[in-house]
């Protein structure tokens, strides 16, 4: 932005960010009592909001966090876009509902209070250069709560586990549980065996990703046969290809794994053809 003031969303104000301010009794800042999400903008046009809004919706419900129409997230992303002059490239917006502010305590506020709802739009190119090399991950163990599928602000064993990921040189950590792995720090995990696609099934172990659900639907067109399953970390020796998935890497193919090439250590044939599949459906 060129000397013009960033403009972000709280509780229903467009306002300068510097301007923003949150109470320290935001249960987001106490107990990291909230949910989030990441919407995607290509050229200004919203991707997917619908799916977002859904999920959004379903991670409310979830923590019964009530008084902010997910629906809302449509309009407030638009305005952002166009506040901050993002209209004509690529960008994010992240959106935060805590539960509100209130005096400490473990218990719900009764009565209950407004959620906070904060949001702002950043500019995000497409990583066309990293889509074309591949990146590197680590795995770690999965030790987060048993219901991933709520996108809870509360991500401190996701950042410990990226921060390891990028002390050993990687671009991305990958959870295992037990001996099943489930998915990456801020990404859906998929392998390539034989021909067919691997990916962990919908659970509460795993995020309910965007981008996995438009890969899985995008192979099922192009005849790509798909296999929700837990992969067992031990099989990935004979895994022909990886990838992460996510709204801000797309379909990012994982060319090093634990410091070793996957197999040549170039993006697999599969991985290549899905890239061309995900950026025709974004372009249509
Ligand atoms: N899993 C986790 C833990 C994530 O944080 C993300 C990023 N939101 C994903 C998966 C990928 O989800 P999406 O494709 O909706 O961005």
């Amino acid at each position: 932005m060129t000397g013009k003031k960033e403009i972000v969303f709280l509780s229903g104000n467009y306002i300068n960010r510097d301007e923003a301010r949150i109470s320290p009794d935001d249960r987001g800042f106490i107990f990291a009592d909230g949910v989030y999400e990441v919407v995607r903008s290509y050229r200004g046009k919203l991707f997917e909001p619908g799916h977002h809004i859904e999920r959004l919706g379903r991670s409310l419900a979830a923590l019964d966090i009530r008084g902010f129409d997910p629906a809302l997230i449509e309009n407030i992303s638009e305005k952002l876009i166009e506040s901050n002059d993002l209209s004509s490239c690529d960008s994010t917006v992240y959106i935060e509902v805590t539960r509100g502010t209130a005096p400490r305590s473990h218990t719900v506020p009764s009565p209950r209070v407004s959620p906070t709802v904060y949001a702002f739009a950043s500019r995000l190119d497409r990583p066309v250069n990293k889509q074309k090399e591949g990146i590197a991950i680590i795995f770690v163990p999965d030790d987060r709560w048993g219901r991933c599928d709520i996108k809870s602000i509360s991500l401190l064993p996701n950042i410990l586990a990226r921060q390891k990921a990028e002390d050993e040189g990687a671009d991305e950590a990958v959870f295992v549980l037990g001996s099943d792995i489930t998915e990456g720090s801020s990404s859906s995990f998929a392998a390539v065996f034989s021909g067919a696609l691997a990916t962990h099934p919908e659970s509460p172990r795993i995020l309910g990703g965007i981008t996995r659900k438009i890969v899985i639907d995008l192979c099922e067109r192009a005849g790509i046969p798909v296999d929700q399953r837990p992969i067992k970390k031990e099989e990935l020796i004979y895994a022909d290809e990886m990838m992460i998935l996510s709204t801000t890497r797309e379909v990012m193919p994982v060319t090093i794994c634990d410091g070793k090439k996957v197999t040549s250590g170039k993006p697999g044939k599969i991985t290549r053809r899905l890239q061309q599949l995900y950026t025709r459906y974004i372009e249509k």
